[in-house]
């Protein structure tokens, strides 16, 4: 493949929305397209969906490499590769997640959990990412993604769809259970697990008909405030609301050996509870990350059980008003940027 490919979209500059430093609104900037390096693609940008990280990128909350662009749930279109990079031709479709490189050489790459490399590099927070109309990827880290959906509906799934696969994963295999906060990753794991034939309680915001409705009409078996307790015991309950207050009260719903996984990569402070809530083997873990491993085999089994995320897009140049509705939890579904 050449060096920059002859596609009239490559002549125009990239457009980014770029986000200076905490607490800062995204600030439109126009760019030369970047080329890529060895081993790299140059993508054009399709749709980005916006993730709740990406709120804490812009709060400050995670680290980050600023000034950067936002966006891990990228999937856009090869428009041209540096050298050494193979399996990629013009206009294949791809998908870039949150992990954007890892070292290969530390205990943990050696050891198959590369999701926990101690020398990474994550796409929308420490290398740019896809709030634009171009961006530069590692190619090893890309996905290509099979055809069935359209590019705002593929975005979700390549991170709220995916780290909800691992988090789903790390849940066992229980009959009942329980998400808290029905936004976009809750939304597409209640389609894989209905598809499963398991039982999903979702739990969300006091007074959320609305939300409930929606999770309900996902095939969610019961749905109600995240301080009612379930109709029956869960098996494990997945927390994926930033709400550190929720451990305690999901630890409450699960049964003797059941588990709680709190899947966000930023949670407010845990409050204190009694020993007895966590006594009988309950078990509480954290998801961090991806591997690539948990891309494929999470794209295949999204393709299998025909998920179909439900989708607000909104033109690149308002991410600014996208994040905010994502803030407010406004959005049913996921929230997308299209360039
Ligand atoms: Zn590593
Ligand atoms: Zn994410």
């Amino acid at each position: 493949m050449t060096k920059i490919a002859r596609n009239p979209s490559a002549i125009d500059p990239m457009i980014a929305m770029v986000c200076d430093g905490p607490g800062t609104l995204l600030r439109e900037e126009r760019r030369p397209l970047p080329t890529p390096a060895e081993g790299e693609l140059l993508v054009r940008v399709l749709a980005c969906g916006i993730c709740r990280t990406d709120l804490h990128v812009i709060d400050g909350e995670i680290p980050a490499h600023y000034p950067i662009v936002p966006g891990h749930e990228v999937v856009g279109s090869v428009l041209a590769a540096g050298g050494g990079v193979a399996g990629f031709s013009l206009g294949t479709r791809v998908g870039i997640p949150w992990l954007g490189h890892t070292c290969g050489r530390c205990a943990y790459c050696r050891d198959g959990r590369e999701n926990l490399c101690d020398h990474p590099k994550f796409t929308g927070a420490t290398r740019d990412g896809g709030y634009a109309t171009h961006v530069v990827a590692d190619a090893r880290y890309c996905f290509p993604l099979p055809d069935e959906l359209p590019d705002a509906e593929a975005a979700p799934l390549l991170c709220a769809g995916l780290i909800g696969w691992r988090a789903y994963r790390m849940a066992g295999d229980g009959q009942h259970f329980g998400l808290y906060g029905f936004g976009a990753a809750a939304h597409i794991l209640a389609q894989i697990a209905h598809w499963q034939g398991r039982s999903v309680y979702a739990f969300t915001q006091p007074k959320d008909a609305d939300g409930q409705d929606f999770a309900r009409s996902l095939g969610c078996v019961w749905a109600g405030a995240s301080d009612e307790p379930p109709p029956v015991l869960l098996d494990a309950a997945i927390i994926f609301a930033p709400v550190g207050a929720l451990v305690p009260q999901a630890l409450k719903t699960v049964r003797k050996g059941g588990r709680v996984i709190c899947a966000g990569i930023h949670m407010t402070e845990i409050p204190a509870f009694p020993y007895a809530d966590l006594w009988g083997e309950r078990q509480i873990l954290s998801v961090a990350n991806l591997t690539r491993n948990d891309g494929t085999s999470f794209l295949e089994v999204a393709r299998q059980a025909g998920i179909r995320p439900t989708v607000t897009c909104f033109p690149l140049e308002e991410a600014n008003r996208a994040l905010a509705d994502v803030r407010a939890g406004t959005i049913k579904g996921a929230a997308v940027l299209v360039a």
